[in-house]
């Protein structure tokens, strides 16, 4: 889990997950479920806690608190589908 507080911390992640490709299917508004390099998915939840935007994704290496491209790929989604729920 990561709390997102600014757009670079997303900058490697969001590199690699323009290389890699992953799949991001929609569950519900916040709850996404990314493709892992090695088969299999990963859920991903972008909710927020008092203010902090946080990431949740069930991968190793998030669980070590990095940003990983799963949470990428599933913000990007996240970010434009809260946007269009703003407009
Ligand atoms: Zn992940």
């Amino acid at each position: 889990m990561f709390i997102l507080k600014a757009k670079e911390q997303l900058t490697n992640a969001i590199e690699k997950a323009k290389k890699l490709r992953p799949t991001v299917k929609f569950d519900h508004f916040g709850r996404y479920r990314v493709s892992g390099s090695h088969g299999g998915y990963y859920t991903v939840l972008c909710k927020k806690n008092n203010g902090y935007k946080t990431v949740i994704c069930t991968c190793k290496g998030a669980e070590k608190g990095l940003v990983c491209y799963h949470a990428a790929a599933a913000l990007s989604l996240h970010i434009g589908l809260a946007r269009q729920q703003a407009a």
